[in-house]
């Protein structure tokens, strides 16, 4: 079967946590952190092992539909093609190998323009990111947001600020119904479990959530809800979900906007995590505190130079 990079849906969520005796006293942070932010599972039966070999399964058709992508295909002649030369496989993955883990620093960002066409499943599995937007989404590298509701658009703007600051470039602008290429709505969930969704073509607001005025933080740990505000949790998963609209996977690091307490549900990953390979110094997801962090920046401008917005 044909893998379609464009029908690609992110369910974001945040699971109820019943704030009881019980809970407060018994349940590590751990665990109330890992109940959080879990994305869709495409199969919640499946087990690692299958999850791994699902993603083997994934990657290969990633691979299959990049196969006609020659490292002797120069029809994408360029100035930065000019003035750098390409390199090979390994010289890239020695690069990667000595870059931080899921950080695309400044050697990997310096490649030749051929070297992001020719190397990008090398580049995509090892930063998780993938071309999950259709090219009509951003025109001139800039995506034109429709948020038709009142109550969505104060919190759209903020994060659609947050990215264009960070990015130093208007990544995305506000438009409306006519010009827009991303909508942003409320949608009524039929299942409860996910606050944010992207579904390759918009984004989606769970309703039911956002209307309610205690939810997340009535149903978090004190410890936690303490430190968060409604407003810029909601902010957070907006901003977490442009972020997938970028190319951006999950990360395993849990500063991260793009941070998911487990791989479940990634499309593309360079290895498997049930817990954060490294925590917060708050206990909060990046998602909660709505912080791009220096990784989530690094791998959207590493994005933008694999041509995915
Ligand atoms: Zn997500």
């Amino acid at each position: 079967m044909q893998f379609s990079k464009h029908h690609l849906v992110y369910l974001c969520r945040v699971v109820l946590i019943a704030v009881s005796t019980t809970l407060l006293f018994s349940t590590s942070i751990t665990a109330a952190a890992n109940h959080k932010w879990a994305p869709k599972q495409l199969n919640p039966m499946r087990s690692p092992t299958s999850q791994l070999t699902s993603t083997k399964n994934l990657l290969s058709s990633i691979h299959q539909l990049n196969d006609n992508k020659s490292d002797t295909d120069d029809s994408d002649f360029s100035p930065h093609y000019l003035t750098k030369k390409s390199h090979s496989k390994q010289t890239i993955q020695g690069l990667i190998n000595h870059a931080p883990d899921m950080n695309p620093t400044m050697p990997i960002r310096s490649l030749s323009q051929r070297d992001y066409r020719t190397k990008e499943n090398l580049l995509d599995t090892s930063y998780n990111v993938f071309h999950f937007s259709p090219k009509s989404m951003f025109k001139s590298h800039t995506a034109i947001i429709d948020v038709p509701s009142k109550t969505l658009k104060p919190i759209a703007k903020i994060a659609i600020n947050k990215w264009n600051f960070a990015l130093k470039t208007k990544v995305f602008k506000l438009g409306n119904h006519q010009t827009a290429t991303l909508p942003i709505k409320f949608a009524q969930a039929a299942s409860n479990n996910w606050d944010g969704l992207y579904n390759g073509q918009k984004i989606l607001i769970n309703e039911r959530h956002f209307t309610d005025p205690k939810y997340p933080t009535a149903y978090l740990k004190p410890a936690l809800a303490s430190q968060m505000t409604i407003k810029r949790y909601w902010t957070g998963v907006m901003a977490h979900e442009l972020g997938h609209t970028l190319g951006l996977d999950h990360t395993a690091y849990q500063a991260d906007l793009m941070y998911a307490p487990t791989s479940n549900g990634n499309l593309i990953t360079k290895y498997l995590w049930e817990k954060p390979v490294q925590r917060s110094s708050t206990g909060l997801d990046g998602t909660e505190t709505a912080r791009i962090s220096q990784r989530d920046l690094d791998r959207a401008k590493l994005t933008q130079l694999l041509g995915y917005w």
